[in-house]
């Protein structure tokens, strides 16, 4: 290896080393707002799965009082409360089904679980 070779070859390194070095530093900056994101995506699960279960309570008291009634004019009127609650939930994008409660609906893909909760008992009401 001649001195030209050499040197060429250095400087080469030289800008690998450079580039690698930005690498590091935008793969740093990458993790640290995966992190970021992670929590906070945390904390919305958190608060997503207390207000399901605060409705999900609700719904149910709803129903317990609506068979003690004997009425099923609420249901007959359409969604009640709890459901319309858990629609706008769903509506934002969010799983309120037991399978994938709190979860993102990627590209607001249907489910059928949701809908199940959503529209499900209405039928058969009867
Ligand atoms: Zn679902």
């Amino acid at each position: 290896m001649d001195k030209r070779e050499m040197t060429d070859k250095l400087l080469a390194m030289q800008e690998q080393l450079a580039q690698m070095s930005q690498e590091v530093e935008s793969l740093s900056r990458e993790w640290d707002e995966l992190l970021v994101n992670s929590h906070n995506l945390e904390m919305e699960n958190h608060y997503l799965r207390e207000r399901i279960n605060a409705y999900s309570s609700a719904y149910q008291d709803g129903q317990d009082s609506a068979n003690h009634n004997a009425t099923q004019a609420s249901h007959d009127l359409g969604l009640s409360k709890a459901r319309q609650n858990l629609m706008h939930i769903y509506e934002d994008g969010f799983h309120i089904c037991n399978i994938s409660y709190g979860q993102r609906r990627e590209n607001d893909e249907q489910c059928m679980f949701c809908l199940d909760i959503l529209y499900g008992n209405k039928e058969g009401d009867k």
